[in-house]
């Protein structure tokens, strides 16, 4: 759980760890890793920092090798690889625009080649900007959550299924957001609903093949996404994270890492086309 946030911004994003007061935890020292993903090979998008980092350091203690492609952040790349390492699994970082296909193409491509293959994909990149008004959104920023948001997702997806067998498994970072709305975050939970959509149907097309697809969908977690979305707009709304949900708090990356754990390992068998909830107790449907 993260200490007291006080107010604070990023003027840039993707925002980055170091700048985050207080910092955020990845994996707790006492999870214990039981080779539940042991000789399997991940590529997470995203998977630098945040949500995605907790996912990288889990699997890794959980046997996986892990490729990560983020847009630009390459000392908290650089880090996660570092930990990955430390794990004593393989760790490759790919600075990458996941809104361009040929860029997806080529991290998979990139990440086969250096692991011999690829059995878990975590779709988890992700730009958030607000407004409280719709009117006031430009055309560029609509697209921009909607080329990253969405067209990621297909574009690595795509690139990704020739080499997933039976027994891989998609994950898709969603948001409460695609199911509870968020007056300020029109574009981004538009994109947050239509990766819910995808999962869905994919996992449809897929259950023959042996692959699942399912999707984590956080509420409020302590990652660089918040002083660089939120900070800019309100930086007390920083400070104020997760204090409206159940449990009046946000979440830190590594409450979500176990999730991601469960859906990429064969616990999860006979769970497709689903989402698990994370988010400090909101009760939502679906
Ligand atoms: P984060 O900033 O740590 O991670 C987002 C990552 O996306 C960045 O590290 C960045 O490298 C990557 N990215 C952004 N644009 C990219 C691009 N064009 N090409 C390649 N990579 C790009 O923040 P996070 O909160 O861990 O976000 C991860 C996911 O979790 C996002 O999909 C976000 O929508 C989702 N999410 C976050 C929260 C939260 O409260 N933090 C809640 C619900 C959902
Ligand atoms: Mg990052």
């Amino acid at each position: 759980m993260p200490a007291e946030i006080p107010p604070q911004s990023q003027d840039h994003q993707p925002g980055v760890e170091k700048l985050m007061r207080p910092l955020a935890e990845h994996i707790r020292p006492d999870y214990r890793g039981s080779g539940k993903l042991a000789g399997r090979k991940a590529l997470i998008s995203g998977g630098d920092s945040g949500i995605g980092r907790a996912a990288a350091l889990h699997f890794a203690r959980e046997g996986a090798d892990v490729a990560i492609l983020y847009l630009e952040e390459h000392e908290d790349a650089k880090e996660t690889v570092r930990l990955i390492e430390a794990e004593g699994r393989k760790g490759l970082a790919i600075a990458g625009d996941v809104a361009s296909g040929p860029v997806c193409d080529d991290a998979v491509a990139q990440t086969v080649k250096a692991f011999g293959g690829l059995d878990i994909l975590v779709n988890n990149a992700g730009v958030q900007y607000v407004s409280d008004d719709l009117t006031k959104i430009s055309d560029e920023e609509w697209r921009r959550h909607m080329d990253v948001n969405i067209n990621g997702y297909f574009y690595l997806t795509r690139a990704a299924l020739p080499h997933l067998d039976a027994g891989s498994a998609i994950i898709c970072t969603s948001s409460v957001n695609a199911f509870a709305g968020n007056k300020s975050l029109v574009a981004y939970t538009t994109t947050k609903g239509a990766e819910m959509g995808f999962t869905r149907a994919l996992a449809l097309q897929l259950a023959e093949k042996g692959i699942r697809v399912n999707a984590v969908a956080p509420g409020p977690v302590w990652t660089p996404l918040q002083p660089a979305s939120w900070g800019p707009v309100d930086p007390q709304a920083v400070a104020d994270l997760g204090k409206d949900t159940p449990m009046g708090r946000c979440g830190d990356p590594c409450e979500l890492g176990p999730a991601y754990v469960y859906l990429a390992s064969q616990d999860s068998s006979y769970v497709t086309g689903q989402t698990l909830h994370v988010n400090g107790g909101m009760i939502i449907n679906g």
